[in-house]
């Protein structure tokens, strides 16, 4: 299997080229340049989430170096449940994606990414160096992904003051092979610093660069697995499609989801639930492209006004009306996020984070006929506890901790101060370049 740029600019390459890189040369993403077929009965049946994942992926891997270790990259990166949990009497389930270690469904998609790039490391070279910028929420599941995985080491850049202490905690919890960054910037220093790095002829001649964010195609590749088994269970149940409402920001998640039904999962509609950051819906009601500045919003993990993942959309679906008819999309402002979680706190006893409470809410918008028509099921993004300055006060009680955060919350921090210049990270990363490359 060969994957080719969206921008059609650049050579076609292999699966784990792909992975490596990132990013298509031509500033294109990945995409397939053929798609395999599969069918609910090409899985057997009972299997588990790592065995669905492996069935998925194998087409998508195959006569690549990564194939034969397949099974065991997505056991590792599927080592977690997702549960498909019946809500109340409101007629439909929740995917929850949030049992992983930072309690977020980018749990899956780092953890593939980490296991995978680890394979591709020769023993005795010197070390793939990942570097990331982050606005608090999404560099936490790549550290934990890569925390400790031999000849890969980690660089998390993050604005110092701007995230909140549960994120700056996730963020810095880790050492050994991950170190953590306090910019003395924003957000956007923290992403110009990245981007210098990578076309910085010093920092390229000394250390062997990669990134780890959301469009790599093995984030975006375990994402399907999740969507195919829960497809999968309800077909067997139920003997119909099943439908999703995916909160989303960057389109990962969800394009997924459309790969999983493009391939031949039972998949039946696709609703894109998106905050005030309404570029997508806006889209797709038949107005122009228009990307725009993000704005911030309760869900802050979806406020992106440029999703770069339509552009993977657009090269499924080249004609308009087509992708018109494979996806739909609706926007909940700040004030419905904040009624939708007190009144299913109410009516179901569930506590949703802010992202998931914008799928509950186009669930819950949606006309008793359309909803009657198929199996709905509802993504759940991440755990509320991750937001319990914003979910406490509407729900009026305590969130329950998970294990896994609680643990993650006894942990050591370390940072280190930097300043928002290419030389002061040059040289934090030459510092240690040449020494640790197995960590302890
Ligand atoms: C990243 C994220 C989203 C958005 O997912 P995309 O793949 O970017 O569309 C939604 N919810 C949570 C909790 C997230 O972390």
């Amino acid at each position: 299997m060969q994957y080719r740029s969206t921008r059609g600019g650049s050579p076609a390459v292999t699966f784990s080229e792909a992975l490596l890189a990132g990013l298509a040369p031509d500033g294109g993403l990945y995409v397939p340049t053929e798609w395999p077929r599969l069918a609910p009965e090409d899985f057997v049946s009972g299997a588990s989430l790592p065995e669905i994942a492996h069935t998925l992926i194998s087409p998508f891997a195959a006569g690549d170096v990564l194939a034969a270790a397949l099974g065991d990259i997505t056991a590792d990166a599927c080592n977690f449940p997702a549960p498909l949990v019946p809500v109340g009497e409101a007629g439909y389930s929740v995917l929850e994606l949030f049992h992983g270690p930072t309690a977020a469904f980018k749990d899956f998609g780092a953890r593939f990414l980490a296991a995978s790039l680890a394979r591709l490391r020769p023993a005795g070279v010197r070390p793939l160096e990942i570097l990331v910028a982050t606005s608090g929420d999404t560099g936490g599941a790549v550290a934990a992904a890569f925390h400790r995985r031999p000849g890969i080491r980690v660089a998390v850049l993050f604005p110092e003051g701007l995230v909140s202490p549960a994120q700056e905690q996730q963020l810095t919890c880790w050492g050994d092979n991950v170190r953590a960054f306090a910019v003395q910037g924003s957000f956007d220093d923290c992403q110009r610093l990245v981007k210098a790095a990578f076309v910085d002829p010093a920092l390229r001649r000394e250390l062997d660069l990669s990134s780890a964010n959301s469009i790599n195609l093995g984030r975006l590749l375990p994402q399907a697995a999740y969507h195919a088994a829960t497809a999968l269970a309800v077909w067997r149940r139920e003997g119909r499609p099943a439908s999703f409402v995916i909160p989303s920001g960057n389109l990962g998640n969800a394009l997924a989801c459309i790969w999983a039904r493009h391939v031949g999962l039972p998949i039946g509609e696709i609703v894109l639930a998106h905050n005030a950051n309404r570029t997508v819906p806006d889209y797709l009601s038949g107005q122009p492209w228009q990307p725009r500045r993000s704005i911030a919003t309760l869900a802050s993990a979806m406020d992106v006004g440029d999703p770069s993942n339509m552009e993977r959309l657009q090269a499924l679906y080249p004609q308009f009306a087509t992708l018109q008819a494979a996806v739909t999309g609706d926007v909940v402002d700040d004030a419905a996020i904040r009624r939708r979680i007190t009144a299913d706190h109410a009516a179901y006893g569930r506590i949703w984070c802010p992202h998931t409470a914008t799928a509950a809410e186009v669930m819950a918008r949606m006309p008793a006929a359309r909803k009657a028509g198929s199996a709905w099921v509802i993504v759940a993004t991440a755990h509320p506890a991750k937001f319990r300055e914003i979910v406490e006060p509407l729900i009026g009680c305590a969130v329950p901790i998970p294990a896994s955060l609680a643990r993650l919350h006894e942990r050591p921090t370390s940072k280190e101060p930097l300043a928002p210049q290419l030389d002061a990270l040059r040289r934090a990363l030459l510092a240690t370049a040449h020494t640790a490359g197995a960590p302890t």
